[in-house]
């Protein structure tokens, strides 16, 4: 690691006021991107703000018509959160199948989406669900969110607030994971709610998740796994390395749609 000034801010005003004056800061949640990047030597922060033990930014609320969440919820707290398996249930089993135990107790949702891998699971419900993004300066339209592979929208002075998850009226979500880190190889999240149908998938893509408008407009005619069956999703702009070729995760993009529509019901 490089040397770098850690502090620990008590509230997200002192956080935000640290972000702002900092010369190269860099916030942590639960650290499970960061602190492997910090020890490969990969970034060179001048401060490592730390929010992962801010109250105000762990929370779980259902309000109306939507599941709001705090930045600084760990995985296993969607995952078992008793709001979130009765409004958006899809959202509490992806969590669920994030990583294994140790991550889900560390890793958070805004730790989550701020680093945009795109093997990432949340990124496809966001998606998917037409999440809205709160930060300290504004709302972000998941669709503007998500700017391609570990890239965001997000400025260097923002901090992840909360998402809003509408609810659903179906939803079902499939990934064919990484036998070793159980990120995505492919994983299909797929929706209907106010928003119309959507198709998100995560995994596969060179620019990280991306829609897939011909099995949406599929799924809006007829909600079937039959519907998507026959659609394949051109091999190029997806990633290939030793994991799995663009063409072999080409082929899952059909078979985990499939899946996931008839997990929707
Ligand atoms: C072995 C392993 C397996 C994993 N498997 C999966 C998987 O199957 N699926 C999956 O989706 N993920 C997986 N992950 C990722 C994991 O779930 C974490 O969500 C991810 O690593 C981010 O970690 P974190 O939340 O601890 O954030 P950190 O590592 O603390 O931070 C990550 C980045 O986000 C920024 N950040 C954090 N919080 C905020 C905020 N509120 N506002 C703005 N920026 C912020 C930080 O500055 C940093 O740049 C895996 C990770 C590991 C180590």
């Amino acid at each position: 690691m490089y040397q770098f000034n850690f502090v620990r801010p008590k509230s997200l005003a002192d956080a935000e006021a640290l972000l702002a004056k900092a010369d190269d800061p860099k916030l942590l949640a639960g650290g499970q991107t960061l602190i492997p990047t910090l020890k490969q030597r990969l970034a060179m922060p001048s401060d490592v703000i730390d929010i992962g033990a801010l109250k105000e930014l762990s929370f779980i609320r259902a309000q109306g018509d939507a599941v709001m969440i705090g930045a600084g919820t760990k995985h296993y707290e969607v995952a078992e959160s008793a709001d979130v398996k009765k409004h958006n249930p899809t959202l509490a089993y992806l969590a669920g199948l994030i990583g294994d135990p140790a991550v889900r107790h560390m890793g958070t949702l805004g730790g989550s989406i701020a680093n945009n891998d795109p093997a990432a699971d949340y990124p496809a419900a966001c998606i998917a669900l037409d999440a809205k993004i709160h930060t300290n300066k504004r709302l972000i339209e998941a669709d503007e969110y998500f700017k391609g592979m570990f890239e965001t929208a997000l400025q260097p002075d923002e901090i992840i607030k909360e998402v809003t998850f509408p609810h659903p009226e179906k939803s079902g979500y499939q990934k064919f994971p990484n036998p070793a880190s159980r990120y995505a190889m492919v994983g299909v999240f797929v929706s209907k709610g106010p928003w119309g149908v959507r198709v998100a998938v995560t995994g596969a893509g060179q620019n990280g998740v991306f829609r897939v408008k011909a099995m949406e407009e599929a799924l809006a005619k007829n909600w079937s796994a039959d519907a998507v069956a026959g659609i394949k999703v051109p091999a190029d702009g997806l990633l290939s390395d030793l994991h799995g070729s663009a063409e072999y995760r080409a082929h899952l993009v059909t078979v985990m749609a499939k899946r996931a529509v008839a997990a929707a019901g």
